[in-house]
């Protein structure tokens, strides 16, 4: 079979590796559609690793089942989470699912940008969801990404009437937004440098967008929320820029989302005694568990999350490099997806 194999960034090789064999409790699924998600552009992260095949927003159909699996059928449309819980150690027992040691250790094989790929059985058994007719495999790409902004929401507490600054409007950033007015966010303030990106903020709801190459974002804030500033400021540009920009417009007691990792090298100054007297609160939220990708399905299902608007480019497996290129470097581009048709 076909896998898309990463050297770096800028080297994305076609090569040939044969079908995983499945275990009894395993599944085989052949890739009809997978997203490129920001974190396989994070070249400091991955390559060190390389070769390696990226691939974690994947939907498919099951080629081939294991003798012992019961709640899957050959032919059935699934989307497969690639990290999953142990749900029995100290962090699951605390609804702490993706700090689990097993949720990092797990994994796809040998990942989705591949024609086929092999679900380990903990992988099938606590995340594997099975798609509804009405959605599309590319829609379903975006149940992965989807949950991991839901994650976030809910750890930042997000309460109806709350005013909601998102600083930066990629893919993550405008399902932030549309989450935002689901959850019943009384303003919604979008802040990005590139204004093709913001016209589709508006489209999922954004109150106000800001180009903080124009605008002056702080200021826009102070005077949108009485002076008050953003109860939860959601920070999902990987750069030093979008926090001191996310941390300058929080409200007294107002929550800092971390949901993009900046360069292993970049460090941001916090004063203790700012944060003491402001109470602000730094609220980290990395990937997703199995309770938000189910969450994340009923909603793309329910029509509530237009997913598809999001796509902006497809490309077909063979066709990888140049789909990472784009991801990376195209300013109209939000998700871009492989699919393997
Ligand atoms: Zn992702
Ligand atoms: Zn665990």
């Amino acid at each position: 079979m076909k896998v898309a194999m990463y050297y770096s960034q800028n080297d994305i090789r076609i090569e040939e590796m044969p079908v995983p064999e499945i275990g009894e409790d395993e599944v085989l699924v052949e890739m009809k559609a997978c997203g490129i998600c920001g974190s396989d552009l994070m070249e400091w992260y991955l390559k060190p690793r390389a070769p390696l095949v990226l691939g974690h927003e994947p939907a498919g159909i099951i080629a081939k089942r294991g003798s012992r699996v019961k709640a899957f059928n050959v032919g059935d449309r699934v989307f497969v989470h690639h990290h999953v819980a142990c749900l029995k150690c100290y962090f699951c027992l605390r609804g702490d699912y993706t700090l689990c040691e097993q949720f990092h250790r797990t994994n796809i094989k040998p990942g989705g940008f591949v024609e086929y790929f092999r679900v380990p059985a903990q992988n099938l058994q606590i995340d594997t969801l099975k798609i509804p007719d009405a959605l599309s495999f590319e829609e379903a790409t975006l149940i992965e990404p989807v949950g991991c902004c839901l994650k976030a929401l809910k750890e930042c507490s997000i309460q109806k009437g709350d005013f909601l600054a998102i600083i930066g409007a990629g893919a993550t950033g405008i399902i932030h937004t549309a989450l935002s007015k689901i959850h019943g966010a009384a303003k919604t303030i979008v802040s990005d440098l590139i204004d093709y990106r913001l016209d589709i903020a508006r489209k999922f709801g954004a109150d106000i967008t800001v180009n903080p190459k124009k605008e002056d974002l702080a200021e826009i804030i102070t005077s949108e929320t009485d002076g008050r500033g953003a109860d939860i400021a959601v920070v999902t540009a990987p750069s030093l820029e979008a926090y001191k920009a996310g941390l300058s417009v929080c409200r007294k007691g107002g929550k800092l989302c971390v949901f993009a990792a900046t360069e292993p090298e970049e460090y941001l100054q916090i004063s203790p005694k700012g944060l003491f007297f402001s109470e602000t609160q730094i609220i980290a939220s990395y990937s997703t568990s199995h309770l938000e990708t189910r969450a994340a399905l009923e909603l793309i299902k329910s029509g509530k999350l237009r997913v598809k608007d999001l796509i902006t480019h497809r490309f077909r497996l063979v066709e990888t490099a140049e789909a990472f290129k784009t991801a990376q470097e195209s300013k109209e581009s939000l998700k871009v997806i492989v699919l393997n048709e």
